[in-house]
């Protein structure tokens, strides 16, 4: 009888302990514009978020032909790669090279008065990485990029 109850205890208590240790997920929201604008400069996650869920809004009017915009992170070393090669990419690739290692999270491509969000894990992350984040519609990344701050 004691042992049993012992048992019970233990699974509650490591009931309890997983509980805690739940997925934190942190909740981002950027918009885009069609003057080729995100409206921030800079994303910071906190430590304890095991999870980022990315909100990307285009804001404007024009069509994904001419205007569109994705979010993808990247470490900020690998920006400008990431930005080059995902310009010949096309539309249909989300402008994102296929199998790019270096995009460590991505939405889709949308145009004016749509919405797109991706779920990443921070496990992928580092601390005291410099991330960045941009648009890699051909010609954005030098107005459309921040930094992702991560811990
Ligand atoms: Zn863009």
């Amino acid at each position: 009888m004691k042992t049993i109850r012992m048992i019970a205890c233990l699974s509650l208590a490591f009931a309890a302990s997983s509980a805690f240790a739940a997925d934190k997920v942190c909740k981002v929201e950027i918009s885009g514009t069609d003057q080729m604008q995100f409206d921030k400069k800079e994303i910071a996650v906190a430590a304890d978020c095991t999870e980022v869920e990315v909100t990307l809004k285009h804001t404007g009017k024009l069509p994904a032909q001419a205007m569109g915009h994705n979010w993808v992170l990247a470490k900020t070393s690998d920006l400008a790669g990431v930005a080059s090669d995902g310009m010949g990419a096309g539309l249909p690739n989300d402008y994102i090279k296929k199998g790019d290692a270096r995009v460590l999270a991505h939405t889709k491509v949308i145009g004016g008065g749509q919405a797109a969000t991706v779920k990443f894990a921070t496990s992928a992350l580092k601390k005291g990485e410099a991330y960045s984040f941009l648009c890699t519609f051909p010609g954005h990344s030098s107005l459309m990029k921040g930094a992702f701050k991560f811990g």
